[in-house]
């Protein structure tokens, strides 16, 4: 099968031939039809965060359909043991031997894939299956960080790309007020998130006009978080929802005080993943993708570095 590989660290995705894979016993062999492009595959790539394995096939986002025809979504939970304290408890996106869609097992940049079945998710019909893709990471991820927000009515997205512009329709839905945060000077990404609902768009250095309940931070960079600090009410919390993010500066305990919590947030449950999937198409959430081939997910890849579009990249095989 034609799939796109990373090889090494620090080095281009490859496209390459790679055998057909061969499904295990409880495991659903997929033909690919979209995968979307998550800044964790960038953070792979750019060796911002460790491989475990390589060479890899990454993405985690993928719209798929079974042998017999059915359409699911393959999301970065890949697999779970089930009984340890974590998954016990229902927090098994914390769970000591989790194993990850496209990066401890083979992902979507391909023809084919396979999955664990009991980790797949439904998708809704509504979207078709480019529109489906990013719903899978930047929504599933994104909705649990909202749902950590709190019930914050004023909230900030900062760093408003693939899962910002998902979560600003989610919480307008819901009657917040979002905020959207941009690189300084992104006024065409100021406008986007305008269209989707925001009432009030700006730089991430800005003070906006009113303080905020809630902020979530998908930008990879440390210099936010007390930004985000300053920003906030008493009581509010700011919750930092990437895998990677730059060294957080000092700030001074008076931007914490009055009960203010900074959080993150790790992974996905299933929980998570059935609950927004059936929240979506309520909002109805609309997803703005890139579409790429595959032999082109590296030009994806420099796209997101480079922030040279809105929404969110899809690679079709
Ligand atoms: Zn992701
Ligand atoms: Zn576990």
């Amino acid at each position: 099968m034609h799939a796109t590989v990373l090889e090494r660290q620090g080095q281009p995705l490859k496209p390459v031939m790679l055998p057909d894979p061969e499904p295990e016993p409880n495991r659903l062999l997929l033909r690919v039809a979209a995968c979307g492009v998550c800044r964790t595959d960038l953070h792979l790539r750019d060796h911002e965060i460790e491989a475990t394995k390589l060479p890899v096939v990454l993405g985690h986002q993928i719209v798929a359909r079974t042998e017999d025809g059915r359409r699911v979504g393959v999301p970065w939970l890949g697999w779970t043991d089930g009984e340890c304290r974590y998954c016990t408890t229902g927090r098994e996106n914390l769970c000591v031997r989790a194993r990850f869609t496209g990066r401890d097992i083979d992902g979507g940049f391909a023809e084919w894939t396979v999955a664990d079945e009991r980790f797949c998710l439904p998708l809704p019909d509504s979207l078709s299956d480019e529109q489906a893709a990013p719903l899978l990471c930047g929504g599933l991820i994104g909705y649990r960080a909202l749902t950590l927000a709190g019930d914050a009515e004023r909230l900030g997205l900062y760093g408003f790309g693939s899962a910002a512009h998902i979560i600003c329709q989610v919480a307008v839905f819901q009657g917040r007020k979002v905020f959207a945060f941009t690189r300084d000077e992104d006024t065409r990404t100021q406008q986007f998130a305008q269209t989707l609902g925001a009432v009030w768009a700006g730089g991430s250095s800005e003070t906006p006009p009113e303080p905020l309940d809630g902020a979530i931070i998908f930008a990879p960079a440390g210099p936010l978080v007390p930004q985000a600090l300053k920003a906030l009410a008493p009581g509010g919390t700011v919750v930092c929802a990437g895998i990677h993010m730059s060294d957080i500066p000092s700030f001074p305990y008076a931007d914490l005080w009055e009960e203010r919590t900074i959080r993150s947030v790790a992974n996905l449950t299933r929980q998570d993943g059935h609950e927004f999937l059936t929240l979506a198409p309520k909002v109805p959430v609309r997803t703005t993708v890139s579409v790429y081939e595959l032999e082109r997910a590296e030009d994806a890849l420099a796209d997101l570095r480079a922030g040279r579009f809105e929404g969110t990249a899809v690679v079709v095989p």
